[in-house]
């Protein structure tokens, strides 16, 4: 963590300690920041190397603040609430839950592509699924794929994920 942090300002580097901190909140352009900061420096510049954040703050906030929902609730009841568990994240862009079948969702994230404005690339394209998957799977969903079916970066004017569980 002093590794990442060392090249930050101070503002930042006040703010960064909500990276480790359960249900905090984030300006976007610190946090596409630090997703790049540690895909460079921790992830060898794989991307994919950030899955292993994304679980560890779905795990952390799971034992914490949304365990009475996954308690209480169905994989898809927490899909249907997708749109207020973003909010809990991110400041920007709405994500919209659309139900396709009993074990089958899209879900729809409409957001800014300026990374100064919105949720980078490796937030969506690795992000999101593995936050989603980790999320499910404490909801019961045994074997949940998300996919990242559509993507703002990659012409798409939304980014959309595929959640199915058999
Ligand atoms: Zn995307």
């Amino acid at each position: 963590m002093k590794r990442w942090t060392s090249g930050l300002d101070a503002e930042q580097g006040a703010a960064i300690h909500g990276l480790i901190l359960p249900n905090s909140w984030y300006p976007v352009r610190l946090w596409n920041d630090l997703v790049d900061r540690y895909i460079a420096q921790f992830g060898g510049g794989d991307p994919q190397s950030f899955r292993q954040v994304a679980e560890q703050v779905a795990e952390t906030d799971l034992n914490t603040f949304f365990k009475v929902l996954l308690k209480m609730g169905s994989p898809a009841l927490v899909l249907r609430r997708a749109s207020s568990l973003w909010e809990r994240y991110f400041d920007v862009g709405v994500m919209e839950p659309v139900e396709r079948g009993p074990r089958h969702f899209l879900l729809r994230l409409t957001a800014p592509r300026s990374v100064e404005r919105g949720p980078g690339p490796v937030t969506c394209a690795v992000g999101v699924p593995a936050w989603q998957e980790r999320a499910l799977r404490s909801a019961g969903a045994l074997g949940v794929r998300s996919t990242h079916v559509a993507c703002r970066f990659k012409g798409a004017t939304t980014c959309e994920f595929d959640v199915i569980w058999p």
